[in-house]
């Protein structure tokens, strides 16, 4: 179920469904997904659905992954430096770390981050800085950014993560309770103005305040 043949069967799909970016494609059909997930549900891994990952919260799935990806890679340009909010299994941290020159991803709830952190070691990916406190305030001491992708959904989008938002950089989240829509907030280039444009329908776990040990 982990093999090769099977993770190009989940490209296959999620061309189909209209993921174009072939950068995007190519990292996802090389980057085990399996080893995000617990030994009872690595069988699962190249389905095209979220799973749950434990407290609560779910790895994403791979098609809203990989959309996000490209939306964020086709809007900020030059991605040296990206901010992911919710770390989660680290699985779509994975996949950026592999496309941009630096990922600074925050987690809220720390087992899940170390796990994610023993992961990203094992897949050597080096370029990536976790940190455990509440994602909704960005990472001010690193911005600004050039991207920032938000894997859980606020009701409203922080103005703190706008603030750290670089000019020309793009900011993908989802927003919403219940009914969400995933946006794509631009910044920019020499003002301080802000474009938001809505992308579709999605289901995200809500992004919550403070952090847990
Ligand atoms: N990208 C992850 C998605 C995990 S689900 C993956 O593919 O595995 C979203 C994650 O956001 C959860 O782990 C949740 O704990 C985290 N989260 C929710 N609110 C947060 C906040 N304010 N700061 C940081 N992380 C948060």
């Amino acid at each position: 179920m982990t093999s090769q043949r099977t993770r190009e069967r989940l490209v296959q799909r999620l061309q189909e469904q209209g993921v174009a970016d072939l950068q995007v494609l190519d990292i996802i059909g090389n980057t085990p997904r399996h080893i995000f997930l617990d030994e009872a549900l690595s069988h699962r891994a190249y389905e095209d659905t979220a799973l749950p990952i434990g407290h609560g919260q779910t790895l994403s799935q791979p098609y809203i992954v990989a959309r996000m990806t490209e939306v964020l890679i086709g809007a900020a340009g030059r991605l040296d430096k990206v901010l992911e909010v919710g770390t989660g299994s680290g699985y779509q941290t994975a996949i950026l770390a592999q496309m941009v020159e630096q990922v600074f991803s925050v987690e809220r709830i720390k087992p899940l981050q170390d796990k994610a952190r023993d992961r990203l070691r094992r897949l050597g990916l080096r370029n990536v800085q976790l940190r455990h406190a509440d994602g909704g305030l960005g990472w001010p001491e690193m911005g600004p950014f050039n991207g920032i992708l938000s894997t859980a959904a606020p009701r409203e989008v922080p103005r703190e993560l706008l603030a750290q938002l670089a000019p020309g950089g793009a900011l993908v989240i989802p927003v919403g309770a219940g009914a969400q829509e995933l946006r794509l907030i631009l910044r920019e280039d020499d003002t301080d103005n802000f474009i938001t444009q809505t992308l579709e329908s999605v289901k995200f776990v809500p992004l919550l305040s403070g952090t847990t040990r």
